[in-house]
């Protein structure tokens, strides 16, 4: 830039334009060709890990890895794309948890499909937010289509209204907002919570879930000043679905302690067992009590678009409202969510109109601004992923894929119950199993536990498989969550035998122990 206080107006300008480093490095009509090298050699790079990887994991110690971290300097930059994709290959792609991987079991994460990383592409590059109409236009009728489409699945009705999120937790923290609110309002008509907060009895006001459901709803009952001891546990039966007469009991005991139910919120796919709490008979509690329900379907959604077992999710029609997550059970990049509430009317508990933003009057002239329906503002345009999916590869594809993954739990089931060495503690109702392997010979329930805490341990530092862990009545389990319908049931046998492996090897160190 020395040259720029000798140069003309003109030729200031356009050095300022082509030559400045930062311009240069703005996507905009000037970047494309360094744009598209960029994207070009950051797919090979990503293509040549994918295709060489034979691990889900390397099975690096964190300290292992943050000691290479130890020497990079971000004020020290290295100016030269080739290093600095060699350099992230080093630091990530290495060491990296691939959930494309078949043996990857571990937890609710899916591989991806092509026409969701396309999406990917457009929506950094266009980079809309969804928040107005005035920052995102077709993105913003996107959006809303897909979650048009999404409603005629649940078939809420026809004044439901829905909003993408970044995931179960944040639908599940907007579904306890409007609960909460929409409580508030009909039963104080001149206390708005928006507006002077709780009121003075809000903290007898209670939320009703199993004792399995997803932590986002103590989470969010804390976020909303009610406190984790408003969410009431309700007991489940043996296959861990939430127990209505139990729930009954509950709310008979806290009306009679003068406490105020004002949600139920039913699971259906819990986190560790798959398991679908009963939603007829839930939402029938819910009409007759006067109280909202809300499906938390952040892993069940699946079955929506299910070709063999949409039966299974019958009942979620009745709620007031549900949560979804794409990026669960329909193949989705993170982060994909969305929020869905069956009188669009409840939205207006998360409005807040900003002269600068959205103002009333832009609603009033029928400005789609979705933002009047979130609780963020500047939001990514994930719907962009759902609707290159339907576009392209259609439900139908997407819905098979699912029953492939509920099909191979079945027969993982099988295997897993006929194995001497393991025990299984419930028939899969989605497609996760939790289960533990138990040794032949005698040993004291602390040492079970420990070893299957080890095992789980010991096969993710040998980085061949992911598999994950939970506890049941205080005892150490193991669980397989499938979602990669490419894994096959060979490759779930083969992780079996290398569980059992290790439960064998563990159990004759502990007995070797206890000899000497
Ligand atoms: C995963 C999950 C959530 C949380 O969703 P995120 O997308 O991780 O925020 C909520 N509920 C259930 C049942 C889940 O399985």
């Amino acid at each position: 830039m020395h040259s720029l206080w000798h140069s003309s107006a003109a030729e200031k300008i356009s050095e300022i334009e082509h030559d400045n480093e930062t311009t240069r490095a703005i996507f905009n009509q000037h970047s494309t060709e360094l744009w598209q090298e960029y994207i070009e050699k950051g797919m090979s790079v990503i293509k040549q890990r994918i295709t060489t990887q034979e691990k889900p994991f390397s099975g690096i110690l964190p300290a292992e890895l943050a000691a290479q971290f130890k020497h990079v300097d971000l004020t020290q930059p290295l100016f030269n794309i080739d290093r600095v994709l060699e350099e992230l290959d080093q630091l990530y792609l290495r060491d990296a948890v691939y959930f494309h991987h078949p043996k990857y079991l571990a937890h609710l994460n899916c591989p991806t499909v092509l026409p969701a990383q396309l999406a990917e592409l457009f929506i950094s590059a266009i980079n809309s937010s969804v928040d107005t109409w005035d920052q995102s236009a077709g993105a913003t009728l996107i959006e809303q289509k897909v979650i048009d489409w999404t409603l005629n699945e649940i078939k809420l009705g026809a004044d439901a209204d829905g909003i993408f999120t970044s995931g179960g937790t944040q639908s599940n923290l907007m579904a306890m907002l409007l609960a909460r609110d929409s409580y508030c309002k009909r039963t104080y008509r001149d206390h708005n919570i928006k507006y002077q907060g709780l009121p003075g009895d809000a903290n007898r006001w209670r939320i009703f879930t199993s004792q399995v459901s997803h932590f986002s709803i103590q989470k969010s009952a804390a976020l909303l000043g009610l406190g984790y001891d408003a969410v009431i546990p309700v007991a489940c039966d043996n296959a861990f679905r939430m127990d209505v007469t139990a729930l009954n009991d509950e709310i008979e005991r806290c009306r009679a302690a003068n406490l105020i139910p004002i949600a139920i919120v039913a699971t259906a796919g819990t986190t560790d067992f798959g398991s679908i709490d009963p939603l007829s008979e839930i939402a029938h509690i819910c009409q007759q009590n006067n109280i909202w329900m809300h499906v938390d379907a952040a892993y069940g959604c699946g079955l929506l678009i299910s070709l063999q077992h949409k039966a299974r999710i019958a009942g979620i029609e009745h709620a007031d409202s549900v949560t979804v997550d794409y990026h669960k059970s329909f193949f989705q990049p993170v982060s994909c969510g969305a929020f869905f509430v069956r009188n669009n009317c409840h939205l207006e508990h998360v409005t807040c109109h900003a002269d600068y933003l959205n103002p009333l009057s832009a609603k009033l002239e029928g400005t789609p601004n979705l933002v009047n329906k979130s609780i963020q503002t500047t939001k990514r345009f994930d719907a962009l992923k759902m609707w290159l999916t339907l576009r392209l590869m259609g439900q139908q594809q997407l819905g098979a894929a699912f029953d492939t993954l509920l099909n191979l739990a079945g027969q993982t089931h099988q295997r897993l119950s006929q194995h001497p060495l393991i025990d299984v503690l419930h028939q899969p109702e989605l497609s996760t199993q939790v289960f533990r392997f138990v040794p032949k010979q005698l040993l004291s329930d602390e040492k079970v536990d420990a070893i299957n805490a080890e095992i789980r341990k010991l096969i993710f530092r040998e980085g061949n498989a992911v598999i994950a862990g939970t506890k049941f009545n205080q005892q150490q389990y193991l669980k397989f969550t499938l979602l990669n319908p490419a894994t096959t049931l060979a490759e779930i046998e083969e992780v079996i035998d290398l569980i059992v492996h290790y439960g064998q090897k563990l159990t004759a160190s502990y007995l070797n122990a206890a000899n000497q």
